[in-house]
């Protein structure tokens, strides 16, 4: 963390970026390094492996003490936390005084002649490396450990200090270089007033999570934002207009101060329209679901108007901790979940795990290449590891016994692949009625997530052996334009209104109302109230969105007529000019 700012200190600046999650927020902001830093490495100069060597066993020192100094604190907690918490503790300094990582550094800084920073995060990425061979989760969880130790001598030698999420105050704003899909679930919108971070784009995990959780959100910052804050001092996030504003002056202070008290109001006539249906001017009803993440989520449900869930992502279920969650445990939170919804139904999206949504329990499988996001995840990882898909089908089964459930299929390419799950699903069906478990007598419909390419093209063949077709057009843009849906740098280039993703959305809509079968759009283009006209133009007639943004999409479904809709959209699928396509949209008049 920077100390004092020097000449920009206590003055105003604002830093632009993507505002991804609509919503303003003003408090203390802080900057915290969730992130381990980039380790330089360089080469040693002649006669200077001695030097290094000692830089090294002194901050192996301090590491030491600073572990002893967290013990003792510890010992204040409640007896089998202090002990649970005494336990690893004793284990990391057993790492710093005999281990593997210390031998290989201290080889490494003599043999490779390079300096400590560089030698430790070498022999981290070689220790757990051969850890991640092993494939098994609770020797994966090791490797975290020793990564752990490591970043912890690391951050010694650059005097780079770590100030957790926890150590930031009630009500304060969170900057950072970047935050995680995983670590954005763990922050709790009564506790954090916003977050503003260097990388991030507007679809990535990171922004879909933040807005789930209606916490305002300014991502891809120039990097100066993160030295140029002076510790705890006033900041705003502007999730609307894109900006972080440090040191706001009392006019910037007054003027967002106005802008929230606004914001508020609209809110409070948009909760009005909870039990009002969402309906055309013409008398179409749209279908409205919410999207959810964590059951924390669900606290939204009363306000939002939602008929259903048609998105839960479970993956989330598998982040933030060490092991795997039994089918046991899946049953908990998912049976949580059906009861809430009293009836209205839920559809439970098989693990889509990969990418940028990564989760340590399942480091072992994980794709560790240079291209995860075309590497082994969601359904294709489902299939190689079936035990993984069982245990999600039988968990969602047997919650169907407490409501209507629907189980949708991620990164689905072929139908070979649906069909394949579909065998999996029949025999767990199967062997539940045998074991005489409560469960839905009907099978649960299996649908298929429209988000690469390849199946938007093959929609026809997929309609006919899926029950139902969910658009997942975070993905099918960024599969579509090669563009990285959580990349700052090309962010300006992820375009929903690239006519060759219109296309393809419009021809998997047409394939699956010709198969008869429900098709529903779950990307966070149904978020946005100016696609809301083109997407039931293309025959979209269901929905599913973050909870903060359902009462705004059926504000404007009822403002709008499905005629005029349906010309617009039909005037678009005849632009060929991405700029042209955003100008229609920009000022269509429903
Ligand atoms: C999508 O890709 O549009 C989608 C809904 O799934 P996710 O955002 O979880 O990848
Ligand atoms: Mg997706």
């Amino acid at each position: 963390m920077k100390n004092n700012a020097g000449d920009i200190s206590g003055q105003e600046i604002v830093f632009t970026g993507l505002g991804v999650s609509h919503g303003i927020a003003t408090g203390p902001a802080y900057l915290v390094q969730i992130d381990n830093p980039e380790a330089p490495e360089y080469a040693l100069e002649p006669g200077q492996v001695e030097e290094e060597t000692t830089r090294f066993e002194t901050a192996v020192r301090q590491a030491q003490r600073d572990l002893s100094m967290l013990k003792q604190k510890s010992t204040g907690l409640p007896d089998d936390t202090a002990e649970e918490i005494g336990l690893l503790l004793d284990a990391h300094m057993a790492m710093l005084s005999r281990s593997r990582l210390t031998r290989g550094v201290r080889a490494r800084i003599l043999k490779d002649q390079i300096n400590a920073e560089g030698a430790i995060a070498r022999e981290i990425d070689s220790i757990t490396g051969q850890f991640n061979r092993i494939k098994d989760p609770y020797i994966a969880a090791r490797g975290e450990d020793v990564r752990n130790v490591g970043y912890r001598i690391i951050r010694i030698l650059m005097g780079v200090p770590y100030l957790s999420l926890s150590d930031v105050p009630p009500g304060g704003i969170v900057l950072a270089l970047e935050i995680s899909p995983a670590e954005t679930a763990l922050l709790d919108p009564r506790r954090f007033a916003g977050i503003a971070t260097v990388h991030g784009g507007v679809a990535g995990h990171t922004a879909v999570m933040a807005r789930s959780l209606g916490l305002p959100a300014v991502l891809g910052l120039d990097r100066r934002a993160l030295e140029s804050l002076h510790h705890g001092a006033p900041a705003i996030v502007d999730g609307i207009g894109g900006k972080l504003i440090l040191n706001p002056t009392q006019e910037t202070q007054r003027h967002y101060d106005r802008r929230i008290q606004d914001l508020k109001a609209d809110k409070a006539a948009l909760n009005k329209l909870t039990k009002l249906p969402a309906v055309t001017t013409d008398g179409t009803e749209i279908v409205l679901r919410a999207n959810l993440e964590i059951p924390r989520e669900l606290d939204n449900l009363p306000t939002s108007g939602a008929n259903g869930i048609g998105l839960f992502r479970t993956e989330f279920m598998f982040m933030n901790r060490d092991t795997v969650p039994s089918e046991d445990e899946q049953f908990e939170t998912i049976v949580e979940i059906v009861r809430a919804m009293k009836g209205a139904p839920v559809t439970f999206r098989t693990l889509d795990i990969g990418g940028d949504k990564l989760a340590r329990a399942l480091g072992a499988h994980l794709d560790a290449s240079n291209n995860p996001a075309l590497g082994l995840r969601a359904i294709r990882l489902s299939l190689k590891e079936p035990h993984l898909l069982e245990a999600q089908f039988r968990a969602i089964m047997r919650a169907g016994y407490f409501g209507p459930v629907r189980i949708l299929l991620p990164m689905v390419t072929t139908a070979a692949e649906i069909e394949e799950a579909r065998l999996i699903l029949q025999k767990c069906h199967d062997t539940l009625k045998k074991d005489k478990m409560p469960m839905a007598d009907e099978m649960p419909p299996l649908g298929t997530m429209i988000e690469i390419p390849a199946a938007a093209l093959a929609a026809d063949s997929l309609a006919t052996v899926s029950d139902f077709f969910a658009l997942g057009t975070n993905d099918l843009i960024q599969y579509t334009v090669a563009i990285d849906r959580g990349n700052d740098q090309v962010a300006a280039l992820y375009n929903p209104l690239n006519p060759a993703v219109l296309r393809l959305m419009e021809f998997s809509i047409q394939a699956g109302l010709r198969a008869g079968i429900p098709v529903s759009i779950c990307g966070e283009m149904a978020a946005d109230p100016k696609l809301t006209a083109l997407l039931l133009g293309l025959g979209i007639r269901e929905m599913s969105l973050g909870f903060s943004s359902l009462p705004r999409i059926k504000q404007r479904i009822r403002d709008l007529s499905l005629t005029k809709a349906e010309d617009h959209a039909r005037y678009i699928m005849d632009q060929y000019d991405p700029d042209r396509i955003i100008q229609i949209v920009n000022t269509f008049k429903a």
